[in-house]
């Protein structure tokens, strides 16, 4: 199997990776909090941790992919004071939390679909999972590393004194960070919250039962519980956007790592901002943000252009966004279908020379600005033009362009059937398969590293 690289913040050098397990690589990805639709710069990091995904896939990896759906907990400050952001949402709305949960999870799952993300292997919401949580603070309290306060659990960071390992902060000013929103009771301003009362004089939509008293979990807690849960024995590369470094990462390493007394992931990979112009963060705080329908379906850009404007910037660098930006990266990305279209439909070879190229700049720390490059390079060469089809659909795999046009769910349900029958040695039914397929006017083809498939 080729090298792979990724910068890992833990370290904050560039690592050659190797996975506890040889052929199953544990991603979590820390999902979104669903009181709202996700914008693009969200989007942003759910796309280099796509990216990621599929490089490993593209090596050979399988992967068990995690992702989390905050619907409890998520308050609205980032030091457990505020509302709780869905239950404030929801009183705005008029609405049941629950409904509201429902119905951005959804907008969130479309827009994926959108942008050609694949699919977690594993959704798990904070709700579903609260026992699991309970389960977690009672360990870390038996172990000594939670004190009460009047309105909640928490957790005691000076008992954890490798609590800057992430962050790469001097203690002094991690506690600086935290100290914006007072909390008199918290016995340093970094210790987080771990378990929260319900309100006395309110009634919570949500919320549970635990020995200390009926509440909710603290936000950090649920993905330490559901990554224990899935990811026992595959601790490998946990991600997000590089705010989650300082306070969400950083609590979820020194509450598994207290409770387990193991080392939790051994990967923490961080995508850079989106910035709006002025270099400011696309946040939803912010309130005027875009999302994949205002600001591309909407303008009647294809969302697979905000993919390609994406791929075209380091994940380590922040992106600026404009509507200029946009535009040009859809000019460049219609200008790169039209190139493969032209290539006409018989489908060659796969250059071994460009996939070499092509696999060596991806597993450089996801090199991708490099990879559309030899995209270009290839399409200049000499090389034929089935050839450089089938070398292009194969990048095609990890670039997620769907540049072989856009292939319905249906048949991509029968190809995802006819490589399980190819699993099961089952070539009659393979067969059978493919030839529906083509009866549609599809062609499907198979690679070493699984197929490809374009319009006829
Ligand atoms: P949230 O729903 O706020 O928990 O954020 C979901 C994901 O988006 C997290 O991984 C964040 O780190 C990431 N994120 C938030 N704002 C931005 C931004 N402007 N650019 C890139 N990623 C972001
Ligand atoms: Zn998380």
């Amino acid at each position: 199997m080729a090298e792979i690289f990724f910068y890992n913040t833990l370290s904050r050098t560039v690592e050659k990776f190797v996975p506890i397990n040889d052929n199953m690589v544990g991603l979590y990805t820390c999902g979104p909090t669903v009181y709202n639709f996700a914008h693009i710069g969200n989007l942003r990091s759910y796309l280099f941790e796509d990216l990621l995904k599929r490089v490993l896939l593209y090596n050979g990896y399988r992967v068990k992919h995690i992702m989390n759906i905050t619907d409890v907990g998520h308050l609205a400050g980032d030091m457990d004071m505020g509302e709780d952001k869905m239950e404030k949402e929801a009183l705005a709305k008029g609405q049941s939390a629950w409904d509201l949960a429902a119905f951005y999870t959804a907008a969130f799952q479309a827009d994926l679909k959108a942008l050609n993300i694949l699919e977690p292997d594993v959704w798990c919401r904070a709700t579903d999972n609260i026992p699991e949580q309970i389960g977690l603070i009672k360990t870390l309290e038996d172990k000594g590393y939670v004190y009460k306060t009047s309105d909640g659990l928490y957790f005691a960071t000076a008992k954890f004194p490798e609590y800057n390992k992430l962050s790469h902060l001097p203690l002094a000013d991690l506690q600086e960070g935290a100290r914006v929103e007072k909390n008199e009771e918290k016995q340093s301003p970094t210790d987080f919250a771990l378990w929260k009362f319900s309100p006395k004089d309110q009634k919570r939509q949500m919320e549970w039962d635990s020995p200390w008293g009926v509440g909710f979990p603290g936000w950090h807690i649920e993905c330490s519980a559901m990554s224990l849960k899935y990811l026992a024995d595959n601790l490998d590369i946990h991600c997000g956007g590089m705010d989650h470094i300082n306070i969400h990462h950083t609590n979820e390493i020194a509450q598994s790592e207290a409770a387990t007394g193991r080392k939790f992931f051994n990967y923490w990979i961080h995508g850079a901002f989106l910035n709006i112009a002025g270099g400011k963060k696309m946040a939803k705080s912010e309130g005027n943000f875009l999302t994949v329908k205002n600001a591309l379906i909407e303008s009647g850009i294809n969302p697979l252009a905000y993919r390609y404007a994406v791929l075209s910037v380091s994940y380590r660098k922040p992106m600026e966004y404009s509507e200029e930006i946009i535009k040009n990266a859809e000019s460049a990305f219609v200008h790169l279908r039209h190139q493969v279209s032209d290539l006409g439909q018989d489908v060659g070879a796969v250059n071994p020379d460009y996939k070499y190229k092509f696999l060596e700049v991806i597993n450089n720390d996801l090199n991708f600005p490099q990879a559309l490059a030899i995209v270009q390079e290839l399409l200049k060469s000499e090389i034929s033009n089935p050839d450089k089809l089938a070398t292009i659909l194969d990048f095609d795999q990890v670039l997620g362009l769907k540049l072989g046009g856009e292939i319905p769910a249906e048949i991509m349900a029968l190809a995802q059937e006819r490589e399980e029958a190819r699993a099961a040695k089952d070539w009659s039914r393979s067969d059978e398969l493919r030839q529906t397929i083509e009866s549609q006017g599809y062609i499907i083809k198979d690679g070493s590293s699984g197929f490809t498939i374009m319009m006829q």
